[in-house]
């Protein structure tokens, strides 16, 4: 398997090294050079397995020999085994045709663990057999700082560098982030914004001397391994509820267009999805990109459902990479507009992109009415990004069976599910401590030369 990236002019990688490297050295995101498929009765003889078995069938044609199948597997096992439910993504019904698919009880109560275990394990065994030492630098909204710091804290081979804006994650978030006692994980709050964050990543990837120097590798879902372990669980729940003899809907809460890009892949692998819903909150740049055709910024505005305070959505770029034909100069050329503030989409790639997803929006008062609906009807405590994700799925139930995705855990976001309910949720027990330990942190200025100073001058310790 060969990747290749959305802005046509980086080397094709292979997985090993599509994982390491993150960023494409132009700027763009390394996709499968092509899209694997499956058949129906492959598909069907995934419906009763476990979550790894399943991880593991839909993965593999991925990875193209960079682990062994043995190896593989057992990265795998170990990756889901800290989970908190043995059937890793438990589905939940909420009415007649719409169900939940629990994402969050992996070890940071957020999806992103999925991912984020997976690719410790992953990296981990790549490093091992390298003897190569690694930078990661991330941004965050709030969860995947967590998540990436559960995963990789405390090894040997690697210095764990998260940004997140200041002020602007939950407490449980911020904590998640800046308790590890470990020496190789830092925790950064920078003055600015999400897009800001993530813009400063960016800005680090493409200063190649830097990025050589202290060998920078990504863990945000610019990162392709991450979308790949998101694609497994659409299978899983899929197949659950009678797929590949039906086809299912699926509403996905999106801020980076990680999580829904994944779905998109599972459907192009042949799993047959009727709808795939983008829900956003009041940061509706998706929304509003496939209504018009005008994929504009206008910048973030701070909601309850934090982690998906995103204007300028990476992923987007991928699906954008598809609807135009893969022509890699189109792309560079869209990217340079957005960074000016927007662009149009062409009237095809519109065309292809609303044959491919829906979309829709949930603003603050509908998150709350949503999150004390569902409480009072069914006993079910969504956080408000599953809230986003279960409004929107509501207007758009049809025949299929419509999955929607629960991003977090609700005691992850414990002022508005009070706020919506009365009721304050508590911590699972594992994390129960987690406002006793003490906090570690860095309060860092939006400014690419100090944060690559504190970079340099943190690793050389
Ligand atoms: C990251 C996150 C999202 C958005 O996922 P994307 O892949 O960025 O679209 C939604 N909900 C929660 C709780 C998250 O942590």
């Amino acid at each position: 398997m060969k990747y290749v990236s959305t802005r046509g002019t980086a080397p094709t990688l292979g997985f090993g090294e599509a994982m390491m490297t993150g960023l494409a050295r132009d700027g763009g995101l390394y996709v499968p050079e092509t899209v694997p498929q499956f058949s129906h009765g492959e598909i069907a003889a995934m419906a009763g397995q476990s979550y790894e078995d399943v991880a593991f069938r839909v993965m593999r044609p991925y990875i193209g020999g960079f682990f062994a199948d043995d190896e593989f597997q057992g990265l795998i096992a170990a990756a889901y085994q800290g989970f908190h439910h043995a059937a890793r993504a438990p589905m939940v019904q909420l009415g007649a045709n719409h169900f939940l698919l629990e994402l969050f009880h992996g070890p940071t109560l957020a999806f992103k663990d999925f991912a984020m275990q997976l690719i410790g394990q992953m990296m981990q065994a790549a490093l091992a057999k390298s003897g190569e030492r690694i930078t990661i630098v991330g941004a965050t909204s709030g969860d995947t700082g967590s998540a990436a710091m559960e995963a990789f804290r405390g090894l040997a081979n690697v210095e764990v560098f998260i940004l997140f804006p200041h002020g602007r994650v939950s407490d449980v978030q911020r904590r998640q982030m800046t308790t590890p006692v470990e020496a190789n994980c830092h925790a950064l709050a920078i003055d600015g914004d999400f897009d800001e964050a993530q813009a400063r990543v960016k800005d680090m990837f493409n200063d190649f001397a830097f990025r050589d120097g202290v060998r920078l590798a990504g863990v945000n879902s610019i990162n392709w391994a991450r979308v790949l372990a998101q694609v497994v669980y659409y299978f899983y729940a899929a197949t659950a509820l009678g797929a590949p003899h039906r086809a299912v809907s699926f509403t996905v809460p999106t801020g980076n267009f990680g999580d829904i890009f994944a779905g998109y892949i599972a459907r192009r692998m042949g799993l047959p999805i009727d709808k795939l819903v983008i829900a956003t909150n009041q940061n509706d740049i998706l929304d509003r990109a496939l209504r018009s055709g005008d994929y504009r910024t206008d910048g973030v505005r701070p909601s309850i459902s934090p982690s998906m305070d995103i204007q300028v959505s990476s992923n987007f770029e991928r699906a954008l990479f598809d609807a135009y034909g893969r022509d890699g100069g189109a792309i560079a050329a869209l990217m340079a507009e957005l960074k000016a503030g927007g662009f149009r989409i062409s009237q095809g790639a519109l065309e292809i992109l609303r044959a491919t997803f829906a979309s829709g929006r949930c603003d603050e008062d509908e998150t709350l009415s949503t999150i004390r609906h569902f409480w009072k009807e069914t006993g079910e405590l969504l956080c408000p990004h599953s809230a986003v994700g279960v409004k929107v799925a509501e207007e758009q139930l049809g025949r299929a069976p419509m999955i929607t995705l629960a991003t977090a855990h609700p005691a992850k976001f414990p002022d508005a599910v009070e706020r919506a309910t009365g009721i304050r949720p508590g911590l699972p027990p594992h994390m129960a401590d987690l406002f006793d330990r003490p906090e570690r942190m860095t309060r860092v200025p939006n400014d690419l030369a100090a944060l690559q100073a504190l970079v340099r001058e943190r690793i050389a310790r």
